[in-house]
């Protein structure tokens, strides 16, 4: 059975890479009835906070992943296994295959002459019980990594130093528990961003120098910006949350990350989780690395949002609006909104003039629509709407009359009776919104404009 995890350490908000990689090991796991295990890697007690750890998980919920799926397994939290790594550790040092060492990085560098040059294997011999533990690499030879996204990567032994797997009290470091966790909970593939392929030689080392085969290995593509520059908290908009808070649909985030790195072998891009799931493979993703494109992720969330059946329109833009607004009344507006949003954050702007007493004041717009010709506009159209029958067709003959009288086009005649309904320049159609809005209210806000 394929066994996956996803192992994030709740140190900073969910980021939009880490959710491409759970959604790769989510595809694999549920593609072949196998299972994702969700372990937190939580011992870096001073950088976590439990509220990362609660943000990953909703995030990870929020992308379908979650134990409503009997492929979920978890969540696990990686401080709890310090025994096993601890055991792990003095294992290796048993077999001869790691070893205890007191050098300072300034002992080291005193011998070596260098900054950079790797542990020099001082203590190797020294038969020393304790201080850090070292596991004892091969002097020469290759590690020989077969990535199934990468290909085979070679890496010399002579570069890799013997590096070091426990502190001076015993405290096992990542490289160590990581490995002891995937063997512990029976990893088949393990499935990661491109940033660990330096520590997937160490890691295999360790496979075998603790008796097991090592792990399938697929390390996915950097995500980059417009800019080739590889994804940054501080650069980018990376936050999972951020796109769930400015309204992009789950369906729409778990399409896009998909693509980033893979695609399903034909043109396609939107495309259903249910119809991408199955034809997941790993060795069709693409190594170089993946443009995050947001314009492309907000068209993508613009054709989902359209797609919706309209009452799950109405469902899923409740969390946006106002809640004291009458859902029933937005419902008359709901068909027109869905069309012309891509995000669902912007809803609310389209429909507010419906339920406040007046209208957003918003300067640039009046500055904009409201000219010279603009008091002639509101006046004559006010008078029109006073017995004018109150349907989008006969509102736009009347506005379209007024405007001809003054020898405006309708486009020029509409800006400022839009902005006196809607206080902004662009919005829903305009005469769909005077006939939902009615004619008390809409001859209030355009009597009011005149002022
Ligand atoms: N905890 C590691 C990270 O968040 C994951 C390492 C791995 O997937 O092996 O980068």
């Amino acid at each position: 059975m394929i066994r996956v995890r996803f192992a994030p350490s709740p140190t900073g908000m969910f980021h939009v890479g880490g959710a491409r990689s759970a959604l790769y090991n989510w595809a694999l796991a549920e593609r072949s009835g196998g299972r994702f295990v969700l372990r937190i890697e939580d011992t870096d007690a001073a950088r976590n906070r439990p509220e990362w750890t609660e943000g990953i998980i909703s995030a990870l919920a929020f992308l379908g992943i979650s134990g409503d799926n009997p492929v979920f397994e978890g969540p696990y939290f990686q401080s709890a296994y310090e025994a096993q790594h601890r055991e792990a550790a003095a294992k290796l040092a048993a077999d001869g295959r790691a070893y205890y060492c007191t050098c300072t990085r300034d002992d080291v560098k005193a011998r070596t002459g260098s900054e950079h040059q790797g542990y020099d294997g001082f203590c190797r011999m020294r038969g020393l019980t304790e201080g850090a533990m070292r596991f004892r690499t091969p002097d020469d030879g290759v590690t020989v990594v077969q990535d199934l996204v990468r290909g085979t990567v070679e890496f010399p032994n002579e570069a890799m130093e013997d590096f070091v797997i426990a502190r001076g009290d015993g405290s096992p470091l990542f490289v160590l528990a990581n490995v002891v966790d995937d063997i512990e909970m029976r990893i088949t593939h393990v499935v990661r961003a491109e940033e660990h392929l330096s520590n997937t030689p160490k890691q295999q080392q360790l496979w075998a120098a603790l008796g097991v085969t090592p792990p399938v290995w697929a390390h996915v593509p950097v995500i980059v910006n417009e800019k080739r520059q590889k994804l940054s908290k501080r650069r980018d908009k990376v936050a999972l949350e951020s796109y769930r808070e400015e309204g992009y649909l789950p369906e729409a985030m778990v399409n896009y990350l998909m693509l980033l790195g893979w695609g399903p072998g034909d043109d396609r891009e939107i495309m259903p989780w249910s119809e991408m799931m199955p034809l997941f493979r790993l060795e069709d993703v693409n190594p170089s690395p993946a443009f995050f494109d947001e314009k492309k992720l907000r068209a993508f969330n613009g054709e989902y949002i359209r797609a919706l059946p309209l009452p799950e329109f109405v469902r899923r833009c409740q969390a946006f609006l106002d809640p004291a607004w009458d859902l029933e009344v937005f419902g008359r507006v709901a068909e027109l909104a869905q069309t012309r949003v891509a995000v669902l954050s912007e809803v609310k702007a389209n429909v507010d003039f419906l339920f406040l007493g007046e209208p957003v004041f918003d300067q640039a717009s009046w500055d904009k629509a409201m000219k010279a010709h603009a008091d002639d506009i509101l006046a004559g159209y006010a008078e029109r709407l006073e017995t004018v029958s109150f349907d989008t067709e006969s509102l736009k003959t009347a506005l379209d009359e007024v405007g001809a009288a003054h020898g405006l086009k309708l486009g020029k005649a509409q800006a400022p009776v839009r902005v006196a309904i809607t206080g902004r320049t662009v919005g829903l159609p305009l005469f769909e919104s005077i006939e939902v809005l009615g004619r008390e209210r809409a001859l209030t806000r355009l009597r009011a404009a005149r002022e």
